[in-house]
Formats: C-alpha cells, sequence, structure tokens
C-alpha cells in the first residue's frame, strides 16, 4: 500500500534574479513498509526534500501526500500535531533539549501526545542502543555518539509509521553504526514502519530496498537491485 508520495513537489529559494531551484518537480512514491535512501552529492537538495516530506519545511508547488492526505493542506498547529503522531525524526543536529535528562529527552515526544508511556518498550531500546545507564545523565554529559544514539532512541519510542533519517549514524564508529542500522531495520520490521534516510554511506545504501538519487534537485535513479522496475 503507497504510504507516501510527492506531486510536482518544488523548493526554490531566493529573487528571480538569483534563483536556486532546490528541489526541482519531485514524482516520488514510497510503499508502506519500504526502506529507501537518498543518495547525491552535498547541495543535491537532499534535505530539502526530507524537510518537506516530514511538513518541516512548505514547498514552493506541488503537494505530499501521506495516507493519501495533502499534508500541506493544514495549518501549522494540525501539521505540528500530524508530525508528532506519524513521523520520527533523526537528524544531524539532535535537537536535545538540554535542561532534560535522557530519559526525559526520549519520552518527552510520548508525553506530548498524552499516550501512555510503554515505558518496558522505552527501556528495550535504551538497552539496545547502549543508553539506559546514561538515562539520569544531561545531554552536556554524553559523548556525540551518545546523543546520537539518544536522538534515534527518542525517534523509535513514539513507534512512527515513518521514520525520516539524515546521516543517523554519521557519529558512529562502524561496530555501532551496525548495531543501530539492526536495531532500526528490527524496530521498521515489528512496527511496519517506512524509513527514508539519507546517507553517504555505501554499506547503509545497500541496505535499502531502493535507492533514490537526487541531483541539482530532480531524481536521477529511482530502484534497487532488488527492484525490476529500476530505471537509471
Ligand atoms: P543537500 O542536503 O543535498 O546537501 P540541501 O537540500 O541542503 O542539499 O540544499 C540544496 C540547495 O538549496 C543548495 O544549493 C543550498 O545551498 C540551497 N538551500 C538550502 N536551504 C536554503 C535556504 N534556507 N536558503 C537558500 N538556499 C538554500
Ligand atoms: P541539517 O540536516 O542541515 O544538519 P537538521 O535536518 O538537523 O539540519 O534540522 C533542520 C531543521 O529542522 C532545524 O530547523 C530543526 O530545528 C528542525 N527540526 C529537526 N528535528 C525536528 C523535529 N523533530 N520537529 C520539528 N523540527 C525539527
Amino acid at each position: 500500500m503507497k504510504i507516501l508520495e510527492t506531486k510536482s513537489l518544488k523548493k526554490h529559494y531566493g529573487k528571480k534574479t538569483n534563483i536556486v531551484k532546490a528541489i526541482d518537480g519531485v514524482n516520488i512514491s514510497i510503499e508502506e513498509g519500504e526502506f529507501v535512501a537518498i543518495v547525491g552529492t552535498s547541495g543535491s537538495g537532499k534535505s530539502t526534500l526530507l524537510h518537506m516530506i516530514g511538513g518541516l519545511d512548505r514547498p514552493t508547488d506541488g503537494e505530499v501526500i501521506i495516507d493519501g492526505k495533502n499534508i500541506f493542506e493544514m495549518d501549522d498547529n494540525k501539521l505540528a500535531i500530524f508530525r508528532r503522531r506519524k513521523i520520527g525524526f533523526i537528524f544531524q543536529s539532535y535537537n536535545l533539549v538540554p535542561v532534560l535528562n535522557v530519559w526525559e529527552n526520549i519520552t518527552l515526544p510520548i508525553g506530548l501526545d498524552e499516550k501512555k508511556v510503554d515505558k518496558d518498550y522505552v527501556k528495550n531500546i535504551m538497552d539496545m542502543l547502549g543508553i539506559y545507564d546514561k538515562r539520569d545523565s544531561l545531554p552536556s554529559e554524553l559523548s556525540g555518539g551518545q546523543q546520537q544514539r539518544t536522538a534515534i532512541a527518542r525517534a523509535l519510542a513514539t513507534k512512527p509509521s515513518i521514520i525520516l533519517a539524515d546521516e543517523p549514524t554519521g557519529n558512529l564508529d562502524s561496530k555501532t553504526e551496525q548495531e543501530v542500522m539492526s536495531l532500526i531495520k528490527l524496530s521498521v520490521k515489528n512496527y511496519h514502519q517506512t524509513i527514508i534516510m539519507i546517507t553517504h554511506n555505501e554499506k547503509i545504501a545497500q541496505m535499502a530496498d531502493r535507492v533514490i538519487r537526487i541531483e541539482d534537485g530532480q531524481v536521477k535513479e529511482n530502484g534497487g537491485l532488488k527492484d525490476e522496475h529500476y530505471i537509471k
């Protein structure tokens, strides 16, 4: 079943004389449960695309449709609630709240939604990520890798149907990276989650069901080795 679709999606910055077409007519369609890697050189438009897919940034033109709903028809408040319910973000800037400890940071999105915190589930994720013993620490007391794993735990804790990730393991050594990727894949499988991940890492791209290559704001490749409809 299709979970997400973009239609003629565009994001242009600047004035007519000096226009940057960061995303310029992107049409992609993503199935529930797919793991999609987004690749492309720096400045090709990957982050801009991911932000619009997640409703963090409004397009200049075009649509993002999630579960059949054009998300940009919602006002900012409705969109924020929709994001919190549906989407887990794992970004490079971890956006941890400095005055809250690790446990509070991870359970914050659940608390906001007034759903009951599944403490065993959260503990389990934290255990697997090796940060449960850091639950009382503040973000400033953690290493970069521990902060990254806290942000990953926070994104998984709400069991979102879509996970959007921008180089989620960029700060981890390769052993930890493999462990974190395995955990993400396990979560995705158990909860039928869809994952869309920007990566420069060949090994991670190879784990994906499909690779979408962005160049100059447009889709230049959309497929994978496992995909019979691979186009290049
Ligand atoms: P990537 O994630 O692939 O590195 P980005 O989506 O960050 O690429 O950027 C795509 C293009 O859009 C770049 O040329 C970048 O400079 C430009 N861009 C991104 N954000 C802004 C902004 N807020 N204002 C102006 N230009 C921007
Ligand atoms: P970059 O990829 O360029 O390092 P990020 O993708 O981490 O930047 O963040 C881009 C923007 O998205 C920032 O303004 C940040 O505050 C916002 N952002 C990141 N995560 C969330 C979230 N979970 N909810 C709302 N906004 C977020």
